[in-house]
């Protein structure tokens, strides 16, 4: 059984700024070693449940967060950034069973989770179908091209509770909760036990009903912070500029999306 797990950083138990998620930052250390912990965690239930391979994508900011060798051996690692469309689900194929995300966050707009956000800063918003596009949204229909069922989720109670309604199977951890400015934290080892345990689960039973049907038509909307962006981003190939801040894109293809994502975001 191959696994494909797919981790960022801002829906990691107790991160609440975005110095905490920072690098350069004093503070980031405590946290990307809670991420790290999250992330080993989630191996060893996938390894309980069946797994046999599984690989990782650190999935955040420079793509270098994660303690490689604190993960179990039958891991594999994807750190940095190959520039390939599929960004934080790089090397997502047919060949994987099933698909994990950890430290998962509200998307762009959302009051739930202080360091919500999509892909970057620039988006005050973006839908797919009038659907609020959270990374996990986006990352969820690039595992439907290649029908892969996502199985489980952690991050904020907000997600959790938005992938509980998109996937009907799902096992989910909410590891916080976010109220305005602040979080509402569970203990970090808590949070690392519960994933082991729910990522055991996920995996070891029949998750017929964690696949989704990709949509056959794609209207996306973005609306930007800043209206010079909106502005150049509309003359991406069939991009158009509905207001001073807003760009719509249309298609059939889920590829030509994260390419334009990819270029304009
Ligand atoms: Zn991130």
């Amino acid at each position: 059984m191959k696994v494909y797990i797919s981790a960022d950083m801002e829906g990691i138990a107790a991160t609440a700024v975005w110095d905490e998620v920072d690098r350069k930052h004093k503070d980031y250390p405590a946290f990307s070693k809670q991420m790290t912990s999250e992330v080993a965690a989630a191996c060893e239930g996938a390894l309980a449940g069946g797994a046999t391979e599984i690989l990782v994508k650190d999935a955040h900011a420079s793509g270098r967060n994660i303690t490689a060798g604190e993960l179990p051996k039958e891991a594999k690692l994807i750190r940095g950034w190959s520039g390939h469309p599929y960004s934080m689900m790089q090397e997502l194929d047919e060949s994987f069973d099933y698909v994990l995300m950890i430290g998962y966050h509200s998307w762009a707009g959302s009051g739930d989770n202080p360091l919500s956000h999509t892909m970057t800063g620039k988006a005050a918003e973006i839908t797919v179908n009038g659907i609020k596009a959270s990374e996990f949204l986006l990352n969820t229909y690039t595992a439907a091209i290649h029908k892969v069922p996502v199985v489980f989720l952690s991050g904020d109670e907000a997600l959790c509770k938005h992938a509980e309604k998109l996937i009907s199977g799902i096992h989910t951890v909410g590891v916080k909760k976010g109220v305005g400015d602040s979080v509402i934290t569970m203990q970090p080892e808590k949070a690392v036990e519960d994933i082991r345990l729910k990522v055991a689960e996920a995996v070891a039973r029949n998750s017929n009903d964690c696949l989704i049907d990709l949509p056959e038509h794609f209207d996306l909307m973005i609306r930007f912070n800043k209206a010079k962006d909106a502005y150049k981003a509309s003359f991406y190939q069939d991009m158009s500029l509905e207001d001073e801040q807003i760009v719509r894109f249309k298609t059939a293809d889920w590829m030509e999306v994260l390419k334009m994502i990819q270029f304009v975001l």
